[in-house]
């Protein structure tokens, strides 16, 4: 996952600040320096360093810190605060037309994500906006996109535009917007041609699809691996094109993160949505905050909560909380959310977002897919209900037995009730502590 260098190193500086009853001067110059190094290697333009050090250090030397109770907590609220703002402070949405259809025109480099994050968007439009969408196959150079975008469009069932390689893409474009407004289709996304590098060809391309569909938003596409180049590309295109938004892809990579930081200060154009897997389902919308939140280890509850929300039920929903405020979460209850996470996405995503999660070791290793769900719900299923209660029953012969009623190991098993009871304990620092907060410093 993105961030792990930066957010580790970060969260080590602030462990240090964190209880100091006292700052002075020097300690935060001591933090600043260390805190630019932690940028700077995480790829974050320079540039967007310098300044981001020159407003921690001047918020985090003013009197009130200084004199504050808990100055170290402050300290950290004042960095995540600018973390924020300089991603851009709040959650961006997209330019939505009064008159239908509004159009999106997708642009990037080959090999960004255009295509996939066309089709990503078409569906989260339908998904979370309640739109009608339609994609325009206006890639007419890349062998595959046509053929890539319809395939998209049937795994989808949103219908696709194409007239295929041979027409002009401004002919598509025009077509393709009267397809739409006489088939009531509300939301129009246009893929186009992508190059390897940024040439005169392309842009002059570009400008003329522009001209002609007069999009309501110009999304750049841009992905989060380039790093510095990232922020290069997003310069040009919006130099040339003056976008309106960005998505950066492949976040569920190990990229540093320097492209999320920096793209917004050089631009001063939002990062609207975020990419985070292959699949269809894997576009998130750009929360500026809440990235702050993960970055310095605090987590991000809001997201998964958000996850959550569009497939649980809310009574269940407050039974669960209860039972975790009251430490009585039951193996069987696991089972049961089990069910409910197996709609949410890849569980070792979700479970990064945890506050605190960067801190276990070896998590970014863990790799959870369905099937060891399917592993984990038979081996509880293997279990009595007295025994899903009270797992500190169970001992060796009862493992055995779940261990061979269910299929799979021992030390699967006992693996099982060692995590469960570390997520309990997780859990309850959590209902008992900060994250229940809003403000994860509460109190100040
Ligand atoms: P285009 O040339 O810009 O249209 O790029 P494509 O849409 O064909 O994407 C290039 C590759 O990146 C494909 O293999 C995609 O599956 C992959 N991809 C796109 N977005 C993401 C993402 O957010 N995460 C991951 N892991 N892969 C992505």
């Amino acid at each position: 996952m993105a961030f792990e260098g930066l957010g580790g190193r970060l969260q080590d500086i602030m462990d240090r600040i964190k209880g100091k009853g006292k700052v002075t001067e020097q300690d935060i110059k001591e933090m600043m320096r260390e805190v630019r190094l932690a940028l700077l290697e995480a790829d974050v333009n320079f540039k967007v360093v310098r300044q981001f050090i020159k407003d921690v250090s001047e918020r985090a030397n003013g009197a009130d810190v200084m004199k504050s109770l808990t100055p170290g907590q402050q300290v950290i609220k004042i960095v995540q605060e600018e973390l924020t703002s300089l991603m851009g402070g709040e959650n961006s949405k997209i330019n939505m037309s009064q008159k239908p259809p509004t159009v999106i025109m997708m642009v990037g480099l080959q090999g960004a994500g255009k295509t996939t994050t066309a089709g990503k968007l078409a569906l989260l439009l339908r998904k979370s906006y309640n739109k009608k969408p339609m994609l325009i196959a206006g890639d007419i150079y890349r062998p595959a996109a046509i053929d890539q975008l319809e395939t998209i469009g049937k795994q989808l069932d949103i219908p696709v535009y194409s007239m295929g390689d041979k027409e002009r893409v401004e002919t598509i474009v025009e077509n393709g917007l009267k397809y739409a407004r006489e088939n009531h289709l509300d939301t129009v996304i246009i893929d186009t041609a992508g190059r390897l590098h940024i040439d005169e060809d392309l842009m002059n391309e570009l400008k003329n699809v522009k001209e002609i569909a007069k999009p309501n938003e110009i999304m750049l596409v841009v992905d989060s691996m380039t790093g510095q180049d990232a922020v290069n590309v997003a310069e040009s295109f919006n130099n040339l094109l003056d976008i309106t938004g960005v998505t950066l892809t492949k976040l569920d990579g190990d990229t540093r993160g320097g492209a999320a930081l920096s793209i917004r200060s050089v631009t001063e154009k939002p990062i609207k949505f975020i990419g985070v897997s292959e699949k269809m389902d894997g576009l998130e919308a750009f929360h500026p905050e809440r990235m702050a939140s993960r970055i310095l280890g605090m987590g991000d509850i809001l997201s998964i909560i958000e996850k959550a929300q569009m497939n649980v039920d809310l009574e269940d929903q407050a039974e669960l909380e209860q039972k975790l405020k009251e430490n009585t979460f039951t193996l069987d209850d696991f089972l049961a959310q089990m069910d409910q996470v197996k709609t949410l996405g890849p569980l070792d995503e979700l479970i990064k977002m945890m506050p605190g999660a960067n801190k276990i070791k070896g998590l970014d290793k863990v790799k959870m897919n369905g099937k060891e769900i399917d592993h984990v719900q038979a081996i509880i299923r293997s279990m009595t209900m007295e025994e899903r209660e009270k797992p500190e029953k169970l001992n060796i012969s009862r493992k055995r037995r779940i261990a061979a009623g269910s299929g799979r190991s021992l030390q699967e098993v006992n693996r099982l009730l060692k995590q469960f009871n570390e997520m309990k304990k997780m859990m309850k620092q959590f209902t008992n502590g900060k994250g229940k907060k809003k403000n994860p410093f509460g109190g100040m």
